[in-house]
């Protein structure tokens, strides 16, 4: 088999990648080892910033996301009691995010791919790549009992963090930097009204919250919780009271509950694999980062890898150009760095660390405090929240 680009990975940055591509006229072909059901079953991301929206709509999948997904102006956090709106639209000259859930995303790149008749294979097994540093690579998997063996111009690692690509590179190629956090994120999705009409992002004695939604008829719930901790040892009536503990008395009081259709935990985790670029292998979203989700940028960063990397592959094949190619890694770290110490900081800001004690919380507090007073302080989280443009770092 031949194809042009061989993507690894049909989550939210190899569809992406899929369908800017194969409009374009590019052939593609994605490998996705889980079935399709599998990949629309987990529960991700939902705040898109504007980079993303516009990202989508370019790819032509963006109708159903103007016509169900919310645009949110602003984020409201909430300490000592209170809550404190930090006015996004205002502080960064109209802009904005769209509360627009992963699954939906990652559903209408997977329609928009079938209806043109691009192909995917799921649940391709053993995926295996080979000869990227040279001038044909390979990709081999198994498919319903079959050895198959593509030969590319190009393999892009969308396959998250746990993929085979990154593995596949050797190590003395690679530089890593990880920040793991002494803590997780219990989760719960509900068929309930959010309890806000802007996400509440909460620091309390007791842990960290955060109010977040899918729809108007579907919230999304975290708690901060111990990386010992069991899902199963958290009935729903367990986690509705903790959650109404760290919220003020207003949000406590109005919270509507009911029972939880999807309750997991996840830890919180700083990653960055350096370069992005190997010969003819490019990795791009989870596949070479990862991001704590306190500043919603996990999906967003696969999005803005995506960007360029679309960019870079359209100027090769159209005008035999190599120069997006060359700058890809180094186009693309920029633009994670900084979204890197974002989440960085936000978690910092808003958990409780066991480590830091007493100390920690007042610095917390002053920060918060000074956060919500100066608008200099407030711009700052506002900019970075709807996400850097593009182009911020070329
Ligand atoms: C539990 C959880 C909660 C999250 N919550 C948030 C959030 O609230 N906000 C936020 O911004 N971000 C969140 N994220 C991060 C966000 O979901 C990711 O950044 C985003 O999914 C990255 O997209 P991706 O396509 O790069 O990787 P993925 O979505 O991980 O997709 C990679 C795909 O590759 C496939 N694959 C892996 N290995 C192979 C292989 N060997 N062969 C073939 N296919 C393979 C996988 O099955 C998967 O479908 C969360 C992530 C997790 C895990």
């Amino acid at each position: 088999m031949q194809a042009q680009v061989v993507i690894i990975g049909s989550g939210p940055s190899g569809l992406l990648l899929g369908q800017l591509l194969s409009q374009a006229g590019i052939d593609t072909l994605i490998l996705e080892r889980k079935s399709r059901d599998y990949v629309l079953g987990r529960i991700r991301a939902g705040v898109l910033e504007q980079g993303t929206v516009s990202l989508l709509e370019a790819a032509g999948v963006a109708d159903r996301m103007h016509a169900e997904g919310e645009f949110h102006d602003g984020i409201e956090l909430c300490f000592d009691g209170t809550r404190h709106r930090i006015d996004l639209s205002g502080l960064t000259g109209g802009k904005r995010v769209m509360v627009y859930g992963q699954t939906e995303v990652t559903r209408d790149l997977m329609d928009a791919r079938s209806a043109a008749g691009f192909k995917t294979v799921y649940e391709a097994e053993d995926v295996q790549i080979h000869d990227f540093d040279s001038a044909r690579p390979r990709v081999t998997y198994r498919h319903q009992g079959q050895n198959v063996e593509v030969h590319c111009d190009f393999i892009a690692g969308c396959d998250g963090y746990h993929g085979v690509c990154r593995a596949s590179v050797p190590e003395s190629a690679l530089t890593t930097y990880e920040r793991v956090y002494p803590f997780g994120w219990l989760g719960v999705l509900s068929h309930t009204p959010p309890v806000s009409d802007e996400l509440i992002y909460s620091n309390h004695a007791d842990g960290f919250a955060l109010c977040s939604m899918r729809s108007r008829t579907l919230s999304r719930y975290y708690i901060q919780c111990s990386l010992d901790d069991d899902v199963a040892a958290w009935s729903d009536e367990r986690f509705w009271d903790a959650l109404r503990q760290r919220l003020d008395p207003e949000a406590a009081e109005t919270l509507v509950t009911g029972p939880s259709i999807e309750k997991s935990i996840a830890p919180l985790r700083s990653f960055v694999a350096e370069p992005m670029r190997f010969g003819r292998l490019f990795l791009a979203g989870d596949a070479a980062h990862i991001v704590p989700p306190t500043g919603a940028k996990g999906l967003n960063l696969a999005a803005s890898d995506v960007q360029y990397l679309s960019e870079a592959l359209l100027r090769y094949y159209g005008e035999k150009d190599e120069a997006g190619i060359n700058t890809y890694s180094e186009r693309c770290l920029k633009r994670i760095w900084k979204a890197e110490r974002f989440s960085w900081w936000m978690t910092s800001l808003l958990h409780k660390f066991p480590d830091t004690g007493p100390f920690g919380q007042k610095i917390q507090q002053a920060e918060l405090d000074y956060l919500v007073r100066s608008t200099a302080a407030s711009t700052a989280l506002a900019e970075n929240y709807v996400g850097l443009p593009f182009d911020f770092s070329d």
